[in-house]
């Protein structure tokens, strides 16, 4: 006599997480505009100036401080040409690319974290989208350990977006929509013939496995009589014969059948 158990199985799920990567993706063209000191403080006396007519309390400074390079960290001379960009002041030859260090005065660059990048250093730097296969120059969704534009990572049947969305894959990473998941993935109930999946608002699938067949534990009844049978082995359970799911009466009536 088999006492079926009912099996819970819960398929894994990764929320996706969507992350903002790289971090400027705005190109700022010009590369800064070159000033020499004289003209940096000609600028800086005519903000305070501002400043001052705005608000008559305002500290007054008289010496201004000393303005270092942002790259090298000495200052800069009053004679040497320098470099404003991204609130900044650089040497004008330390204003160069973070990578392949080409000079980038007057070169449209990227701000990445403080540091000017080259347009083919900030291109190749870029993540490679695994669906289609293109650079991700904005938002980069990362999930299931590849990177993704965020609208590209879709369902693998209904192509249904997946982005914020709950989401399984199959063995081969491939993602899909919980209802498409199932559908495909999950078992059938050999007495419907529907996937047994989760109840809505759960996230565990409960299915009763009895003579090497999947039920729905609504679905898991007498053959005979339809009476509901309880996944418990106790006398309201199933009594199996010849392959058939029954409850203990229907078994009995059916064996003293086949005996007469
Ligand atoms: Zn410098
Ligand atoms: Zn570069
Ligand atoms: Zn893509
Ligand atoms: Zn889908
Ligand atoms: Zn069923
Ligand atoms: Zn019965």
């Amino acid at each position: 006599m088999a006492s079926p158990r009912p099996s819970f199985s819960q398929p894994t799920k990764t929320p996706p997480s969507s992350t903002p990567s790289p971090p400027g993706p705005i190109p700022i063209p010009g590369g800064g505009v070159p000033l020499n000191m004289r003209e940096v403080e000609e600028l800086e006396r005519m903000t305070k100036d501002f400043i001052k007519d705005m608000d008559t309390h305002a500290p007054v400074i008289t010496s201004p401080p000393t303005e270092v390079c942002g790259k090298c960290g000495e200052a800069l001379s009053r004679t040497q040409p320098a470099v404003r960009a991204m609130d900044k002041l650089f040497h004008s030859n330390c204003f160069c690319c973070m990578s392949c260090h080409r000079p980038l005065q007057g070169m449209q660059f990227y701000d990445r974290d403080g540091s000017p990048q080259c347009e083919d250093c900030y291109m190749s730097s870029l993540a490679v989208c695994s669906r289609c296969g293109e650079k991700i120059t904005d938002r980069v969704l990362k999930a299931v350990g590849q990177c993704f534009h965020a609208h590209c990572f879709r369902c693998s049947t209904c192509s249904c977006t997946l982005e914020g969305a709950p989401f399984i894959t199959d063995d081969n990473n491939n993602p899909y929509c919980v209802q498409d998941y199932h559908r495909r993935f999950s078992p059938l109930c050999v007495s419907c013939n529907e996937p047994i999946i989760p109840a809505a608002g759960s996230e565990e699938t409960v299915r009763v496995v009895a003579l090497d067949k999947n039920f729905h534990l609504k679905c898991y009844r007498c053959e005979d009589c339809a009476r509901p049978l309880s996944i418990e082995a106790d006398e309201n359970g199933c009594y199996p014969l010849d392959g058939r799911i029954l409850c203990m009466k229907c078994h009995t009536q059916r064996a003293k059948q086949a005996a007469q």
